[in-house]
């Protein structure tokens, strides 16, 4: 049979291995533990000689159907689910890295996770940041104990997009781990696996989930690295194939031993929400394009980073790796124009930090999410103090237009 599309494989995902009553949604499983009539088999689950469950910590049936639905999207070979997509980020990296190893890793990054490696330098882990959207920087920061690069899509708040294609050719040539964090473009508009990514990120608080009304995370294999050549899998994880060595490790060390699972409650949100991805995500596309445009002719705006617009630096490679262009866009404002005084007069436009809900959202992001990492950070990140982030909705286009049009008089 020829293989399904993304909307229909996600759509039909839950009723593909059985489900009780025939129930068209996996059921929120809310049992921590497991009980096994033969006490054998009990011990061969827990040895790894049999699938099944064993704690709530590791693995629960409805976080599992939302695993597999984020692999189905991503075209991996598995998922490990977790509480957020800072849980997946945290946990993969403590998960594969030890003291003395090295990372690069784009300096164009979601604030948080900037702060985390900074944590992973006070470890023991050497990070170089530098400017990925072009492949030589990243190339000339590689290390004898380099093990694993990590880059942003579309990069949060000034849009940069990494050399992704290049980056994949280069790690593949080097045996590096490729992480790509996918969360801004999500699976609907680009797959990493398309430029050997080895390990692919999603918050699916954004995008994927979309509604605002759960966290959580994913980090999915793709396949495509061969953990043979990785030198820090502990021998334990060795038993299965290799292609799961990796993951097996992540799960083990990242979600058993850290415990940042995810819940049943909110994979269900989760799972709900990724079933209308491709129509929000585009719709939000087309908001973002519109408003982007607007403020680009808009005399109290000196800047618009969106990479639909023919004045971003990496506007052809968007066209030419994703199927659009995205949902968040910032922008400069001119002197003497303040970015409160703009947020404010804004009605169809909340205030506030998420990105990928179905409302529009904006934050001050110099003042707010990156204000922590200090004024010279934020400068060499591209962030102006009067930058403004929008992540758009998927509101009628004329009234965020009259929003902006009001609001930018
Ligand atoms: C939000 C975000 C994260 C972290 O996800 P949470 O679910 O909020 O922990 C990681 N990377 C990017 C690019 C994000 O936008």
């Amino acid at each position: 049979m020829a293989k399904k599309g993304f909307n229909t494989t996600n759509l039909h995902s839950d009723r593909k291995d059985n489900p009780e009553h025939g129930v068209l949604h996996k059921a929120i499983h809310t049992s921590v533990a497991y009980g096994y009539e033969d006490a054998r088999v009990l011990a061969e689950v827990f040895q790894g000689k049999r699938a099944g469950y064993n704690y709530g910590r590791q693995l629960n049936p409805t976080v599992t159907a939302l695993q597999n639905r984020i692999t189905a999207m991503e075209d991996g070979i598995a998922t490990a689910a977790f509480a957020t997509g800072m849980a997946a980020i945290s946990s993969t990296m403590l998960s594969l890295l030890r003291q003395g190893d090295h990372i690069v890793s784009s300096a164009y990054l979601f604030g948080n996770t900037n702060s985390l490696f900074g944590t992973l330098q006070n470890l023991g882990i050497e990070v170089s940041f530098v400017d990925a959207t072009d492949v030589s920087h990243v190339e000339n920061a590689i290390q004898q104990n380099t093990k694993l690069v990590f880059v942003e899509t579309i990069a949060n708040p000034a849009t940069q997009i990494a050399d992704l294609a290049a980056i994949g050719e280069l790690c593949k040539d080097r045996q590096l781990i490729y992480c790509v964090d996918n969360t801004m473009t999500s699976p609907h508009l680009f797959l990493p696996k398309t430029v050997d990514a080895s390990l692919v990120v999603n918050s699916l608080t954004k995008y994927i989930g979309g509604h605002g009304n759960a966290l959580g995370g994913a980090i999915t294999d793709t396949g495509q690295y061969n953990w043979s050549d990785f030198s820090n899998i502990i021998d334990t994880y060795k038993s299965q194939d290799s292609s799961l060595w990796g993951i097996t490790q992540i799960r083990k060390k990242g979600l058993r031993d850290m415990g940042s699972s995810l819940g049943p409650e909110a994979a269900h949100h989760l799972a709900v929400g990724s079933e209308t991805l491709s129509l929000r995500m585009d719709k939000a596309c087309s908001n973002a394009i519109v408003l982007a445009k607007f403020c680009e002719s808009n005399s109290k705006v000196n800047r618009v980073y969106y990479p639909g617009l023919k004045s971003h630096p990496q506007h052809d490679r968007a066209q030419e790796l994703f199927k659009n262009f995205g949902a968040l866009f910032s922008i400069d404002l001119v002197d003497n124009v303040d970015c409160f005084d703009i947020l404010n007069k804004m009605d169809s436009v909340v205030a506030s930090s998420n990105l990928g809900d179905t409302r529009t959202l904006a934050i001050p992001v110099a003042h707010t999410i990156y204000f922590e990492m200090g004024a010279e950070r934020r400068a060499s990140m591209g962030i102006a103090d009067s930058m403004i982030r929008f992540s758009t909705g998927i509101e009628d286009i004329d009234d965020l237009l009259q929003d902006f049009e009001q609001a930018l008089a």
